[in-house]
Parts: structure tokens; C-alpha cells; sequence
């Protein structure tokens, strides 16, 4: 039976996050009654300002309660004058993607109407794609494991690689299954495995496994780039990608990358997405410059929601939310190609509360 009901842990944080956050729960409020659902907000602690408060940035009933939760919406967490005793930054959402395995780091990117990006090719008008980076091992891997060799001159730091099979198949799957679903949305059903086969064992190894799980997916086409080419042909021509599946590390650089795309970072969203739980944040910080000025762009926050909409919607078999997703969409296309409203970072002077009454209105 179709579930009428999600509840969302809501994790405002730190920052512009709390402002960007009440700006993306209106939004899906004006949906409901639109699409016959509603939406339970439970707003959580954790953050820097959290861990000044109490000692803790990310406590354990937080934790619990996204556990528990459909799925999270995250704000963004970090101070730049906060930092945790061993002098590392305060940075809950490493802990929670460790802790409810959110393995897919899911970053798409695309264009809108009347926001201009930096590319001055006509063609940037159609970019359009997504990208897939795992998130748990790869280079990453060598994080707390890295060691020292050697004496005086002949010292090195060797940090290590790890792929393993079921890691990268899982990845594989998860950017193939995207493929397909934007496919069934009129997107062209490419995947493009990003990795350097050419020079480590562990990256040929990643190809093997790749093409193995795209075996299994005779409806889309696909192919292998090495990860150098692939960041050429990203400025070259990024309207010509669709999906892109690679290695942590790979996609820590290569998503930076794609969000200048967009032309401002409060248009770039994104999803940690596991096999149970899922959480969706905008990829921006908390940018002390702007906060508490009501200035900062919510559509990052707002199209992270729209991502939300479309995972519950997939996970519950609820069309209902995915009819909902679309709509959000097409309101934020529309305010923006029609002028109504313009983002400070783009040179205009539409506050946070103005963008997401103007996208609330046109749903
Ligand atoms: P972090 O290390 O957490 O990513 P950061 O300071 O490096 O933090 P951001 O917080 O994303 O990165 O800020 C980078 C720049 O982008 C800042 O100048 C900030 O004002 C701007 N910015 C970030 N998000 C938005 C937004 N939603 N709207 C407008 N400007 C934004």
C-alpha cells in the first residue's frame, strides 16, 4: 500500500544551512497538499555551533533519529573558528556517511534558463548530467592509514589505494540504475566509468568490475575514459556527458569541477545515498561570509529536496512524490527563465525568502 506519510529528520546545522534549510521545508510544505502527501519535519542538533554548546557535534540521538527518519535533509555543519580538540574541523556529515554507509555520493549538475554559467559556448545551455562518486574506499581508504619510510633524505609517505569487488560493484549498479531511470525521463542512458586503467592494477581492476555489472544493462550504452581525458572533455564539452561513475578520490576533484558549471555554488545539490538510508545537502558550506544576511541562493538546498523526492518516491513506489519532484523543478525553471527572480551570486538582488516564495508560488 502507497505510504501517505514520510517523516524527515532535518539536520539544519551551521552557518547559511539553518536559512536554506526553512527555505526548502516551505517549499515541499506548499507541495502537499498538491500531490496528497505530507512531510513530518523533525529538526535535530549537530554542528559546530552544536559541539560549542555541548561538546558534542553529532550526538547519538541525532544519529538515531536519522536512523529512524524516511530520509534526512542536512543544511551544512563547520565554523571556521570551531575546531574539535585534536584541531580537526568539525565535520558530522564524514561521521554519518560512515555510519549509515552512504556509499553513492550523488552530484548532478545542470543549467537553467536566464542563470548564466562560466562556459561561453552556446551549447552549456544543455548541460545536464550526474555524477557518481563512491565514497567509502579508493584513496580515501588511505585516510588514518597512511605511513612514513625511510631515514633523513629517503623518507616517503605512502598513502594506499584500496578496490575491492563488492565496493565497486555496488557503485557500478548504483550509477547504471541512474542511467536508466533518467533514460526513462528522455535523458540519453550513458554511463561513462571514469578511472586510470592504463597505469594501476587497482583502476584496471575497476574497469574489469565495471564492465562486468554493464553487461547486465543491454539498454544503455557506456564506455571507460581515463580520468585525465575525462576532465579535459568536462570543459571541452560537458553537454555531451550523462552519467559519470568513478573513485573516490577521482570524484572529490572532478565534482568540484562540474559544480563551476552551474555558475554559483548555491545551484549545486547532492545525495549520500546508501542501501537503506539516504541524506541529501546541498554542496556548499556554511559560508560565514553571507550568513545571517538572508542573501544566500536556497536552490541547492531546494533541488537537494527534489532529490529526496525522487528516492522516496523510487524506494516507496510512490509516483505521487516523483510527479511532486518534477513539479518543484519546473517552478525553478520557470522563475528563473522568466526573470522573476535573480540570486545575488548572479548579480541580482533576490533574497533566500524571495526565491523560495517565488518557487513555492509557481507550484
Ligand atoms: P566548506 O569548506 O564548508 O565547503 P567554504 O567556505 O570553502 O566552506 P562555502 O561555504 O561553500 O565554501 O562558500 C564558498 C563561497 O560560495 C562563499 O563565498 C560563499 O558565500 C558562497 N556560497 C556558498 N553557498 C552559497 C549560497 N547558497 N548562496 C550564495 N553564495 C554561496
Amino acid at each position: 500500500m502507497t505510504q501517505k506519510y514520510y517523516s524527515i529528520a532535518v539536520l539544519p546545522g551551521d552557518g547559511i544551512g539553518p536559512e536554506v534549510m526553512s527555505a526548502a521545508t516551505e517549499v515541499l510544505n506548499g507541495l502537499q497538499s498538491r500531490i496528497g502527501r505530507r512531510f513530518e519535519f523533525n529538526v535535530y542538533p549537530a554542528g559546530a555551533q552544536h559541539y560549542l554548546d555541548s561538546g558534542d557535534a553529532l550526538p547519538e540521538a541525532t544519529l538515531d533519529a536519522c536512523k529512524a527518519a524516511d530520509a534526512i535533509l542536512f543544511g551544512s555543519m563547520g565554523l571556521p573558528h570551531v575546531r574539535a580538540k585534536d584541531g580537526t574541523e568539525i565535520i558530522p556529515q564524514l561521521d554519518i556517511r560512515f555510519a549509515l554507509d552512504l556509499y553513492a555520493g550523488v552530484r548532478p549538475i545542470r543549467s537553467f534558463a536566464g542563470l548564466k554559467g562560466p562556459l561561453a559556448d552556446p551549447r552549456a545551455a544543455q548541460i545536464d548530467l550526474v555524477l557518481v562518486r563512491e565514497n567509502t574506499e579508493g584513496l580515501f581508504f588511505a585516510r588514518n592509514r597512511g605511513h612514513m619510510e625511510g631515514h633523513g633524505d629517503a623518507e616517503a609517505a605512502i598513502d594506499p589505494m584500496k578496490i575491492t569487488r563488492g565496493g565497486t560493484a555496488r557503485i557500478c549498479d548504483f550509477a547504471l540504475n541512474l542511467a536508466r531511470q533518467r533514460k526513462a525521463r528522455g535523458k540519453p542512458g550513458h554511463v561513462t566509468s571514469v578511472d586510470k586503467a592504463n597505469v594501476f592494477l587497482s583502476m584496471a581492476f575497476w574497469r574489469k568490475v565495471f564492465e562486468e555489472r554493464a553487461s547486465a544493462f543491454p539498454d544503455l550504452s557506456k564506455d571507460s575514459a581515463y580520468v585525465d581525458a575525462v576532465a579535459l572533455n568536462l570543459v571541452m564539452r560537458p553537454w555531451t556527458f550523462d552519467v559519470l561513475v568513478t573513485e573516490n578520490m577521482f570524484g572529490d576533484i572532478l565534482s568540484d569541477l562540474i559544480a563551476a558549471f552551474a555558475g554559483g555554488m548555491g545551484m549545486a545539490p547532492s545525495a549520500d545515498i546508501g542501501d537503506k538510508y539516504a541524506l541529501f545537502q546541498p554542496a556548499h558550506g556554511t559560508a560565514p561570509d553571507i550568513a545571517g544576511k538572508g542573501i544566500a541562493n536556497p536552490s541547492a538546498m531546494i533541488l537537494s529536496a527534489v532529490m529526496m523526492l525522487d528516492w522516496l518516491a523510487e524506494k516507496h513506489s510512490d509516483t505521487a512524490l516523483a510527479d511532486g519532484a518534477r513539479a518543484i523543478e519546473t517552478s525553478m525553471e520557470r522563475v528563473f527563465a522568466q526573470g522573476v527572480v535573480r540570486p545575488h551570486e548572479f548579480g541580482g538582488n533576490s533574497g533566500t525568502a524571495e526565491i523560495m516564495r517565488a518557487v513555492a508560488e509557481g507550484l
